[in-house]
C-alpha cells in the first residue's frame, strides 16, 4: 500500500510517497510560491536524481496535480500509475477538541475542519484546501486527516483551562490545545522502544526543538501537559515566537510604538523569539555562529532559549512526580550537541548527566546520557510524516 502524505501551508506543499509494506519513502518534495510568481517544486524519488522545475501553480490544485505528474513520470517517476497510491494522509494543524484521533475526512469532518479554523486561522484554511485539491485529483482515494493537537486531548482540565473568565472557554473554547502532537507520539514511542520498556510505564519530557518548538509531557503514553497553547505561540522562545509572555506586554507595545493589536502580534509571531534578541538571524545555526564569534546578543538569546527549555522540563518533571528520560528531536534537538548540552547542564538535579563522546551525533538517535544518570537523555530523530502515513493506513485497515 502507498500512502500519499500531504503537509499544505498557505504558499506550499509538502510530500511524501511512502511504500507501507515496508514503511519507505519512495518520494519526497516540495512545491513552493505557489499564487505567487517563481512557482517552483523540487521532486526527489528515491535513487534516482532530483527533478526541479519552475512553472506557474496559482492553485493548490495546480500543485497536487504537478506532483501526481511527477510520481508517474517514465524518468522521474517511482510508480507506475496514479491507482498505485491506496490513500492520502493529511495533515492538518488544529482539531480543536472535536478530533481526539486521526479520521477518514467525510462531508461532515469537512464542515467541522472550517470550524476550527477559527483557531488557526494561518494554518487550517491552507490545509483544507489541500485536502479539497486533493479530492479533486484523486476523486475515488480515501483522504485521512492527521491533527497536530489530537495528542494533546488527553490533558487534564487543570492543564488546559487558562485562568480566565470560565465563559471564555465554554463560549469560545479558549483554552490550551498543544501543537506537534505528531512528532512528540512518535519520539516518545521511540524511546520507550530503545529503553526497552512498555510505553505505559513510563513518564517521559519530550523537547521539539525545531522552528517552532514546544515540550510535552507524556505520562504512560498520554500527553498531560505542553508548552503551546491556543495557538502555537505560547511557551519556549522559538526562531520568531516570543512564547511565554506578560500579557500586558500587548497594550504597553501598542501604546509605546504606535501599533494595533494584530500588529503586535505579527511582532509576537515573526519578529520576535531567538531572531527578535539575536537580531542576527531566526537559523540556529546562524545565531551559534555569531555567538561563537562574540556575538553578545547572539549568545543572550541562545542563554534565554536553553534556559526556557530547561525550566518547562523542570515543571513537567514536578507535574509528573518524575521523569524517566528526555527527548530531545526536530532541527535543533537532532543537529545540535551544543544546545543539548547547555540545556541538560541545568539538568544535573535529575539525576542526568551528559557523556560527551556520545552526545556527538547528529540526526541519528542515541542516548547520551553518562552510564551512571539516573534519567536517561535521548536524541531521536522525528518523523511526522511517517506517523500520518501509519496513522492512514490503520483508517484503511479498519
Ligand atoms: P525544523 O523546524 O525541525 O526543520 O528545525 C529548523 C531549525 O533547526 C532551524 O532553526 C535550524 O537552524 C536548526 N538546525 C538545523 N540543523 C542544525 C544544526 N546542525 N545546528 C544547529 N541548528 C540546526
Amino acid at each position: 500500500m502507498d500512502v500519499l502524505v500531504l503537509n499544505c501551508g498557505s504558499s506550499s506543499l509538502k510530500y511524501q510517497l511512502i511504500d507501507m509494506s515496508s514503511e519507505s519513502v519512495l518520494a519526497k518534495g516540495l512545491c513552493e510560491r505557489i499564487g505567487i510568481e517563481g512557482s517552483n517544486m523540487k521532486h526527489s524519488p528515491a535513487g534516482k536524481d532530483d527533478y526541479k522545475v519552475e512553472t506557474p501553480m496559482p492553485t493548490h490544485k495546480d500543485a497536487v496535480k504537478l506532483v501526481l505528474e511527477a510520481l508517474v513520470d517514465p524518468g522521474h517517476g517511482v510508480i507506475a500509475n496514479i491507482s498505485d497510491i491506496s490513500a492520502c494522509g493529511h495533515r492538518v494543524v488544529h482539531g480543536g477538541e472535536n478530533f481526539a484521533q486521526s479520521v477518514l475526512i467525510s462531508a461532515d469532518v469537512m464542515k467541522a475542519l472550517e470550524e476550527c479554523s477559527q483557531l488557526a486561522p494561518l494554518h487550517n484554511p491552507a490545509n483544507i484546501i489541500g485536502i479539497e485539491a486533493c479530492q479533486a485529483s484523486l476523486p475515488n482515494v480515501p483522504q485521512v486527516a492527521v491533527f497536530d493537537t489530537s495528542f494533546h486531548q488527553t490533558m487534564p482540565e487543570k492543564a488546559f483551562l487558562y485562568a480566565l473568565p470560565y465563559e471564555y472557554y465554554e463560549n469560545h473554547k479558549i483554552r490550551k490545545y498543544g501543537f506537534h502532537g505528531t512528532s512528540h507520539r512518535y519520539v516518545s514511542q521511540e524511546a520507550a522502544k530503545l529503553l526497552g520498556k512498555p510505553y505505559d510505564s513510563l513518564k517521559l519530557i519530550s523537547c521539539h526543538l525545531g522552528n517552532g518548538a514546544s515540550v510535552c509531557a507524556i505520562d504512560g503514553g498520554k500527553s498531560v501537559d505542553t508548552s503551546m497553547g491556543l495557538t502555537p505561540l505560547e511557551g519556549l522562545a522559538m526562531g520568531t515566537r516570543c512564547g511565554d509572555l506578560d500579557p500586558a506586554v500587548l497594550t504597553f507595545v501598542m501604546e509605546k510604538e504606535g501599533l494595533t493589536a494584530q500588529q503586535v502580534v505579527d511582532v509576537f509571531n515573526k519578529k520576535s523569539g531567538v531572531l527578535g534578541v539575536s537580531g542576527v538571524s531566526s537559523d540556529f545555526r546562524d545565531v551559534e555562529g555569531a555567538a561563537a564569534q562574540g556575538n553578545a546578543r547572539a549568545k543572550a538569546a541562545l542563554d534565554l532559549y536553553y534556559y526556557r527549555v530547561a525550566k518547562y522540563v523542570g515543571e513537567y518533571a514536578a507535574a509528573m512526580n518524575g521523569v524517566d528520560a528526555v527527548i530531545f528531536t526536530a532541527g535543533l534537538g537532532e543537529n545540535s550537541k551544543e544546545a543539548r548540552a547547555a540545556i541538560c547542564g541545568y539538568l544535573g538535579y535529575l539525576g542526568i548527566s551528559v557523556d560527551t563522546a556520545k552526545n556527538d551525533v547528529r540526526g541519528k538517535t542515541a542516548d547520551f546520557a553518562t552510564a551512571d544518570s539516573k534519567v536517561r537523555a535521548l536524541t531521536i530523530p522525528t518523523n511526522e510524516e511517517l506517523v500520518i502515513a501509519r496513522d492512514t493506513k490503520e483508517l484503511l485497515d479498519k
